[in-house]
């Protein structure tokens, strides 16, 4: 022991009891009293961890000589003392230093248990622990007491952390030899239980060698390094029917990586518990893809899409990628270039026995191989995603409820360079069916002879857009409505300006233009005959509105607003509530449509040929309820209600 250390080993004895960080007791409390089914799952963490570790020290070993090891050298070993009922787990692998036994035991700090912080999204909910991942905590299900013996590579002092559960953990200064990590689990007393085993719980099987065995069969199997057991075995003695017990040392895993495996010797729940593991998240994936590529660049990939959307998927916080290994080496946790954005949601591994091993992660940011397999996995995953829409629809749209959006947000970036690859995954509530969702393919198959464009409506919700009085007459022709209720739906579609040589119209556009050419004429004629009135009402909105004309598409209702131009209302709308825009508002050129077929027209015509000074009022009141109609909020709520009152 170097002086340094021995002064810090009388320190930690004197040290107290160290308290959780509130967050870390709370996620602690809920494993101690969880009611989790499948406590089993502790194994497969610590084992997990334990690999990880290796995985950063046999990488290191590659370039580092001091490390001193060859990959045969690394392993993972479980031992079982009946006993002392303890479960113990060592592994040769990174170790821990005193201050990262703090931080990564002592408070929730890692992957997703960060974000877990942040959100507190803490509840009695199980599915809540599922989303990040139960980790190491998950000791505390099955034991009273758990002590983690550490060393880290390229120190010379060991640790000890130990802990009762929530009231805290000590940390002192220990003996150990070699580098890695030695967890002990002294596991909880069993529980009886009432007469019908209500409540009853049963934690000696994890002393029961077989037991354990099967458990890493089951969820470790593709743990690429050995994880050995010192089995008792019976044998017969020779020239003798008796026998006597011997120990084996055993090796639990097969060590094959799933992803080398053929695919017909996989089951469904094999996969399924493998991105559980691996990828954090503890619901079912929604599908997974399992490729072998082989041509100008060879690799395996095991790629998943999740069931749900993560919880921080929409925030700068979700962090994107795919883990690296070259030829069966994790070079790299979260490798950003593999995925596009669009593509995001993606998880899982790619494996290359064409990538260097000693590769820089600069150099990989710019390594042409590495954008080949990214190219080809974008193929992948779209290809998968039209199989998905073509055989199982309900599936996709359980898909697109998820992701959905950020396939939208990929069409509108990058000035709609990839409308080409996304276009066809898109999916819309239309007027077709009550707002089931519909593909921009299905639409164009259903138009009838004679429609030229694919119709839309931007509004708050269906219910909304249903309501609008410029649907009515594009129904009325039998045309169908694609209804866009998130705000990216119309800038997404404006970047791709047509589908199949459609182009986009908004039913909210002025110069929709459905009319037939009799109908144009009489409302020319009538446009002419309501002049002054019309530019009398122009000028009482001056500024509020761009003109005012006479509308061919009203049926019921009074007046509508439209626009005219590039910008729509409901895209000003989104562009004005982005933050940083509090200062000059975008402004539609918005148009107020009056119709010609109403009463209030007759009204507006008379007033202004008896010069009535009502009329100003008039055209604010008609403004104002077009504003209501299309959803935007009026201007003075206060003069709107006092104009009302005064005509009451
Ligand atoms: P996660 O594995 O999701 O990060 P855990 O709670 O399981 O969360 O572990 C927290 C951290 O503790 C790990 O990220 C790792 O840094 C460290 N750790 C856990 N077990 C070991 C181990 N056997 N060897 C080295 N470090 C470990």
């Amino acid at each position: 022991m170097t002086e340094r250390s021995c002064t810090h080993a009388v320190q930690n004895h004197e040290m107290e009891q160290k308290q959780f960080q509130a967050e870390s007791k709370r996620l602690l409390d809920m494993m101690i009293h969880s009611i989790y089914t499948h406590k089993e799952i502790f194994l497969r963490e610590l084992i997990s961890n334990a690999s990880d570790a290796i995985d950063k020290l046999y990488f290191r070993s590659l370039t580092d000589d001091s490390v001193g090891m060859n990959k045969s050298d690394f392993g993972i070993q479980i031992a079982i003392d009946k006993e002392a009922r303890t479960l113990t787990i060592t592994d040769n692998g990174v170790g821990m230093t005193k201050e990262q036994l703090e931080e990564h035991l002592g408070t929730i700090a890692n992957s997703g248990s960060l974000q877990f912080k942040k959100e507190n999204h803490l509840s009695e909910d199980n599915q809540i622990i599922g989303q990040f991942g139960v980790g190491f905590y998950s000791a505390f299900m099955v034991a009273k007491r758990v002590s983690v013996k550490s060393k880290a590579f390229g120190e010379t002092q060991a640790y000890i952390w130990q802990s009762e559960g929530v009231e805290g953990y000590t940390i002192d200064a220990c003996d150990k030899d070699t580098v890695g990590t030695e967890i002990t689990l002294e596991l909880l007393e069993d529980v009886e239980g009432d007469a019908d085993g209500n409540g009853a719980e049963n934690y000696s099987e994890f002393l029961d060698q077989y037991r354990i065995q099967r458990l890493v069969k089951r969820y470790s199997d593709y743990i690429r390094f050995p994880i050995t057991m010192d089995m008792t075995k019976s044998r017969k003695k020779e020239d003798s029917d008796e026998y006597e017990d011997y120990i084996e040392k055993t090796t639990l895993n097969s060590m094959i990586p799933l992803w080398r495996k053929n695919k017909n010797e996989i089951t469904e729940e094999e996969y399924n518990d493998f991105y559980r593991d691996k990828c954090g998240d503890y619901s079912e994936p929604l599908c997974h893809m399992h490729v072998r590529n082989e041509g100008t660049i060879t690799y395996d990939a095991l790629l998943y899409i999740p069931s749900h959307t993560p919880f921080n998927y929409y925030s700068k916080d979700y962090e994107k990628g795919l883990q690296l290994y070259a030829n069966g080496v994790l070079i790299m946790d979260r490798c950003e270039d593999l995925l596009p954005d669009y593509f995001s949601f993606v998880k899982g591994l790619v494996d290359s026995e064409d990538l260097s091993l000693n590769i820089s992660r600069e150099m990989l940011q710019h390594d042409s191989q590495l954008r080949m397999i990214g190219r080809s996995i974008e193929r992948t995953i779209k290809n998968e995603l039209k199989r998905l829409m073509k055989n199982d629809r309900e599936k996709y749209e359980k898909f697109y409820q998820s992701f959905g959006l950020q396939l939208k947000y990929g069409i509108y970036q990058d000035y709609g360079m990839h409308k080409d690859l996304l276009q066809d995954l898109l999916l819309f509530p239309s007027s077709h069916e009550n707002g089931k969702l519909t593909s921009l393919q299905e639409y164009i198959d259903r138009m009838p002879e004679g429609q030229d464009a694919i119709y839309y409506a931007a509004g708050e919700s269906i219910a909304r857009i249903e309501l609008l009085p410029q649907t009515e007459q594009v129904r009325d022709k039998g045309y169908e409505i694609l209804y866009f209720t998130e705000n990216v739906d119309e800038f997404a579609i404006r970047m791709m300006q047509n589908y199949q040589e459609k182009s986009f119209k908004s039913v909210l556009d002025s110069s929709l233009d459905l009319e037939s050419d009799a109908e144009k004429k009489e409302l020319e004629e009538k446009q002419n005959t309501s002049k002054d009135m019309l530019e009398a009402v122009q000028k009482v909105l001056a500024g509020k509105v761009g003109s005012v004309k006479l509308s061919g598409r009203l049926k019921s209702h009074p007046v509508c607003l439209s626009s005219e131009g590039e910008l729509s209302m409901e895209m000003a709308k989104t562009l004005n509530a982005m933050p940083g825009t509090e200062g000059e508002k975008l402004k539609a050129n918005t148009v107020l449509e009056i119709n010609p077929n109403h009463a209030i027209y007759q009204t507006l015509m008379d007033m202004q040929q008896s010069g009535s000074e009502k009329l100003d009022d008039y055209a604010k009141l008609l403004y104002d309820q077009a504003l209501l109609i299309a959803g935007m909020p009026v201007e003075d709520p206060v003069a709107f209600s006092n104009r009302i009152c005064a005509l009451m």
